[in-house]
């Protein structure tokens, strides 16, 4: 999976006796480990099982392996097969379902087919031809993932079907990173995955975490703030540098499965919440909505906070 978000600088905490910080490059991104431990043994190890855990997680979701779990659903579309899925994949698949319900379609797990062809479109600097865009667009319905819970079963009922799950996996990396922590006994940490971090309680001697972001000034111009968190989950998507231009038009990584084209207006959503799975899906699928959409949705998420800001370089 190879994801180039935005990326969130973290202003550093001051340094105070147990702060240790680990990077890890994977699933496009760099991971950034920040904890506070007993000692730097138990520091060391614990962020070598977080790492693990994602490396595990990538195996599992990335659509950039040929043999990930995630490509082999995908190679039962239209057969009729029903595929028994991993623990992880199943509940994965359930947070997309219910963010794909509850936005009518503007986060859907199955984009595959459509993000295949607009990576295909940044790579080569040349807009899609429109009967492959329209080709695609048919195999891209969210309806089209049929989930047995008895058996934990899927079943993807069109063939050419491919799933993606590129909008969401690194925030549920993120989550499952910090359940890891928990059982540690870890509880100042953060973990961030590009645009998707997500914060435990302070660290000992703050009473919250730093981080760098954008917000807006009095002249409604876009400017570095600061953000002072503690459990919380922040994810930021859109606006990054993955675009087409194309005869004066840009066109995003994220895709309207609507329209089958990446959006072309400019911004970029943060959202705030519990957990970063569903701040990570919510962000994807914020973009894609208009703005009355995009306050129905979060309506229905009472516990996540938007924030939308418009570019205008
Ligand atoms: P994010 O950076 O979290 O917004 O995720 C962007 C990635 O999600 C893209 O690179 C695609 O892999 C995938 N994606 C694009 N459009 C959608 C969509 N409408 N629903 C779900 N995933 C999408
Ligand atoms: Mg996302």
């Amino acid at each position: 999976m190879r994801f180039f978000c935005w990326f969130l600088s973290l202003i550093p905490v001051l340094a105070c006796g147990q702060r240790q910080e680990f990077f890890h490059p994977q699933m496009g991104t760099l991971f950034q480990v920040i904890l506070y431990a007993e000692d730097t043994v138990q520091g060391k190890a614990i962020a070598q099982e977080l790492f693990d855990r994602i490396d595990t997680l990538n195996a599992i979701f990335s659509d950039y392996l040929e043999n990930s779990e995630i490509n082999r659903i995908s190679a039962s579309a239209g057969t009729g097969q029903k595929i028994k899925v991993s623990t992880e994949m199943w509940r994965l698949i359930a947070v997309s379902q219910r963010v794909s319900r509850k936005s009518d379609g503007a986060f859907d797990l199955s984009i595959g087919p459509l993000s295949k062809l607009w990576r295909r479109a940044f790579r080569q600097t040349q807009f899609p031809a429109l009967a492959e865009i329209k080709t695609a667009k048919e195999k891209v319905n969210y309806r089209f993932i049929q989930r047995y819970p008895l058996t934990k079963k899927i079943r993807l009922t069109k063939a050419g079907m491919r799933l993606d799950a590129g909008g969401i996996a690194k925030g549920f990396a993120v989550d499952e990173c910090f359940k890891i922590l928990r059982k540690a006994g870890v509880s100042s940490a953060l973990v961030a995955a590009g645009g998707d971090i997500r914060v435990g309680a302070a660290p000992p001697d703050k009473a919250a975490w730093t981080i760098a972001s954008k917000g807006l000034n009095e002249k409604g111009e876009t400017v570095d703030v600061e953000l002072s968190l503690k459990r919380e989950a922040v994810s930021t998507s859109g606006d990054t540098y993955r675009f087409l231009d194309w005869e004066g038009q840009r066109y995003s990584h994220i895709i309207d499965p609507r329209t089958g084209l990446g959006i072309q207006h400019r911004q970029f959503s943060r959202l705030a919440g519990p957990r970063s799975t569903l701040a990570d899906a919510l962000a994807t699928a914020i973009n894609v909505l208009k703005a009355e959409d995009r306050k129905i949705l979060m309506k229905k998420f009472s516990r996540y906070t938007l924030e939308v800001y418009e570019s205008k370089d």
